[in-house]
């Protein structure tokens, strides 16, 4: 068979679903594509991420005989030009979960009917298959702790592995690269280097070697150092690590080493991953409007000073600036502090949510569309769980989160000093957001 197979986020030659059952009677062609939507608005940093992991794929399928297309282009445009110019028997895609990701699957799919292509989705980016549990995608539970229950009930972290190996197949050369230099994007350090043997190793150190796992769920929410949490996140989001490989290596560390509440706790967070997704293919559109998925008026009132201020990190309130500023300089925020300065931004500012998952967009490394839309809609009252006004008090979290201020100390070393003035008064601009939330 002719197969034309694309890679938008499973950027990985181990367990990865897009290439199973291929035989070496098939022809590939396989196109690796930087989505150029929303390229311009990223930060550099995540541009070379991106471009970093693209060119790693090309390089590692390379060595194993396989050779990779890289294209800079929207999926549907891309795929159309393909069927325009030559004849498939089938195209496969992955299973997307978000708005715009789903469009341009319903447009390949289209495009494949009119040309007499057969279309194939494999899920590659989650390990919940929801129609297992529930009789449609509306029937998925709109609070986390009923889906969770309906899902575990099934055992649902004991998955089977994909084919682990790409099989060997001809593969067609269509002469396609990218180039750092014409995408424009600038060299620069990165604290990870994504790539899949590190994804790898980073995998088999945090579980087997060091055993940070075992301590997950006492160290998950510190804010400074590097392994108090798992960095998955990073691998998975752009699928350098097939996430049923994790539950498979957490799932055999429980076995032979130790079963604990931590490495359960592990799985539960990435069943939160799961869940968002799903959410994300529930509602659509919703997720990325104003109203979110309640449909509900949340209070804002845009301060162009105040937004100036915040995205330079320069708030005054020590524990949101440091997370600012680390995830302007690293890319990376940890989920403590996304919380902390995700509610001072709704809450105490009063500036849209929309406009401050945007900011996480541009640089977030990590950035996954269903897990930060639907988490900032959580914290602003408009998504899923969001009954009650709920709001972060900075002073209380820096004093059980960062009790020798040393998160604060090594992002804000001014912290102390006369000149470093709040932008707003805590209680005063809290109480502002609650009022006219009731008057809504
Ligand atoms: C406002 C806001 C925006 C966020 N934006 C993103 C985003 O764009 N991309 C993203 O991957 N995560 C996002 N998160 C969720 C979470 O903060 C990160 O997944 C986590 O901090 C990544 O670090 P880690 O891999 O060390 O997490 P760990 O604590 O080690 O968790 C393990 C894994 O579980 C999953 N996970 C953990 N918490 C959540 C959660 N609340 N929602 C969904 N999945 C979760 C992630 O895949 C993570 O890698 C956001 C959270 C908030 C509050």
């Amino acid at each position: 068979m002719n197969i034309v197979i694309l890679v938008t986020h499973t950027f990985r030659s181990r367990y990865n679903e897009l290439f199973s059952g291929l035989t070496k009677d098939d022809t590939i062609t396989v196109v690796s594509l930087l989505n150029e939507k929303h390229f311009d608005s990223m930060s550099n940093k995540r541009k070379l991420f991106l471009f970093t992991q693209i060119r790693d794929f090309s390089e590692t399928l390379r060595a194993k005989g396989i050779i990779v297309n890289e294209v800079f282009s929207t999926p549907s445009n891309i795929i159309g030009k393909l069927f325009l110019e030559n004849s498939y028997d089938q195209i496969r895609v992955e299973r997307q979960f978000s708005y715009d990701e789903l469009q341009e699957n319903r447009v390949i799919e289209t495009l494949a009917k009119k040309c007499n292509v057969n279309y194939r989705e494999y899920t590659t980016q989650i390990f919940i298959d929801y129609k297992k549990y529930f009789s449609s995608i509306q029937e998925v539970p709109d609070t986390f702790t009923s889906f969770r229950k309906i899902v575990e009930k099934q055992n649902c972290y004991d998955v089977e592995l994909p084919q682990r190996e790409i099989p060997q197949c001809s593969c067609v050369d269509l002469n396609m690269d990218l180039s750092q230099e014409e995408l424009g994007i600038e060299d620069e350090a990165l604290l990870f280097t994504p790539i899949e043997q590190n994804a790898f190793e980073h995998l088999h150190n945090y579980i087997w070697k060091f055993e940070y796992i075992k301590t997950y769920k006492q160290t998950r929410n510190q804010m400074i150092g590097s392994n108090f949490s798992t960095r998955f996140s990073y691998l998975l989001n752009f699928g350098l690590l097939n996430v049923k490989e994790i539950l498979h290596e957490i799932n055999s560390y429980e076995t032979k080493k130790i079963s604990n509440s931590s490495t359960y706790w592990v799985k539960f967070e990435l069943l939160w991953r799961e869940y968002s997704k799903l959410i994300s293919l529930k509602y659509g559109k919703l997720l990325f409007l104003e109203k979110g998925i309640m449909n509900k008026d949340i209070y804002s009132n845009y301060n162009k000073e105040f937004y100036d201020t915040f995205v330079e990190g320069n708030t005054g309130y020590s524990l949101v600036d440091a997370g600012i500023r680390e995830l302007k300089t690293t890319g990376f925020m940890s989920n403590r502090a996304r919380q902390n300065v995700a509610s001072f931004f709704v809450k105490n500012l009063h500036l849209p949510w929309l406009m401050g998952a945007e900011f996480f967009e541009k640089y977030l490394l990590d950035y996954d569309p269903a897990s930060n839309y639907l988490n900032w809609q959580y914290i602003a009252g408009c998504g899923t769980d969001s009954r009650e006004f709920r709001y972060f008090n900075i002073a209380k979290q820096t004093k059980d989160y960062d009790p020798k201020h040393e998160f604060i100390s090594y992002w804000v070393p001014e912290y102390k000093d006369s000149s470093y003035s709040k932008i707003v008064d805590f209680y005063e601009s809290v109480d502002v957001a609650k009022k006219e939330q009731k008057l809504l």
